[in-house]
């Protein structure tokens, strides 16, 4: 190459060999100006993924943290009409760098994170949530510095809120009792699974966790038969062991006055539907509680109404107070499925059961 040039510059007279140094000169002038900019304007590349639970004035919220090479981003956020249940970030200037193109959350608010290198050099980050539709006071977007003591870098921080049981408000008639609430299925037993994979026993816990927290803040005593992903019994018990683990937990509890067990419905024809409560006639009063719960759910629910049955579960014939075991929704329905996996629908019917409950001891006979 080289060779070539000094060629070139022995074929041409000395005042066009100036003539050509001046333009060289130039051109390395214009490229570094040009190389200059670019470092200054910066494309930013991703370095850094977190997800974490986080508390943010009193209301718990999922965290996303996305970390960059370099500050100054420009970034805008929106929910697609055609997707409410999802958060779109669009990262000017951002390559996606070594960060997964696909991440699945496991988490209340957020199901997966999407990272998509779009045109104009653009980074579309896809946040998919728990909300069926979300509003804008239901998440947060700022930006972090870098901290270097916790050897963080500059972050685009996202806070997806959960729904606030506040909101939902309290219930009444229910201060001083003590209720017992049982979570179905938990730990090795996922129950039913649906179409999407959404499984029984994910569906149950926040429910009854938020029929807890509305009941406690009325001022009732709540005991759970379990409070996190686990059997009551242990794990790979008979059926029979896991139910008494749960019936146990009512015998135990001085005082107990209700047993509610909240279960999701599950049948080999996707097209069933339909929300339904259960009672074993041992009292008059397990009728009652049956179809207080049935009437709350009906109207809350908004879905179509299996009525209240008699059967002959478990933990209804064993309990000795007062038990309903409600079925929210078919979880093998794909409509009911995306419904039972939304957080605010879930809040919806956790606080249908804490009236229903309210109700029980309010407009008691006796
Ligand atoms: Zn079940």
């Amino acid at each position: 190459m080289w060779q070539a040039f000094e060629y070139f510059l022995a074929k041409i007279s000395a005042r066009r060999r100036a003539g050509a140094l001046v333009f060289c000169l130039g051109l390395l002038l214009f490229c570094t100006t040009l190389t200059g900019e670019a470092r200054a304007r910066g494309v930013h590349e991703l370095n850094y993924f977190q997800t974490s639970e986080v508390e943010v004035q009193g209301r718990q919220a999922t965290r996303v943290e996305i970390g960059l090479d370099r500050d100054n981003l420009t970034y805008t956020a929106a929910v697609p009409q055609t997707e409410p249940d999802t958060l779109q970030l669009t990262l000017q200037k951002t390559r996606r760098g070594k960060v997964q193109a696909d991440i699945p959350v496991q988490s209340k608010e957020i199901r997966s994170v999407q990272f998509t290198e779009a045109a104009s050099r653009s980074l579309v980050v896809r946040i998919k949530t728990t909300h069926q539709t979300l509003q804008t006071g239901d998440y947060q977007v700022q930006l972090a510095l870098a901290d270097r003591k916790k050897r963080l870098p500059y972050r685009l921080v996202l806070d997806v809120f959960h729904p606030a049981a506040a909101a939902v408000g309290a219930v009444e008639g229910v201060r001083g009792h003590t209720i017992v609430l049982d979570a179905g299925h938990g730990g090795s037993d996922s129950g039913a699974v649906g179409p999407a994979g959404i499984t029984e026993a994910s569906v149950t816990l926040p429910v009854t966790q938020a029929v807890r927290d509305i009941l406690q803040a009325s001022g009732a005593r709540v005991v759970m038969t379990r409070d996190t992903d686990v059997d009551v019994y242990g794990p790979n018990a008979s059926d029979r062991e896991e139910l008494q683990a749960r019936v146990n937990v009512g015998a135990r509890t001085p005082g107990a006055e209700l047993f509610v067990s909240i279960h999701c419905n599950a049948f080999s024809s996707p097209s069933a539907h339909g929300m339904e409560t259960y009672y074993y006639p041992k009292t008059d009063a397990d009728y009652r509680l049956a179809s207080l719960l049935n009437e709350e759910l009906a109207a809350a629910g908004g879905r179509f109404n299996r009525g209240v049955k008699e059967a002959r579960f478990y933990v209804m014939r064993n309990s000795a107070m007062p038990a309903s075991l409600v079925e929210l929704a078919f979880i093998t329905n794909p409509a009911e499925e995306r419904l039972l996996a939304d957080a605010a629908y879930q809040q919806r019917l956790a606080a249908a059961i804490a009236r229903g409950i309210a109700r029980y001891f309010r407009e008691r006979l006796f």
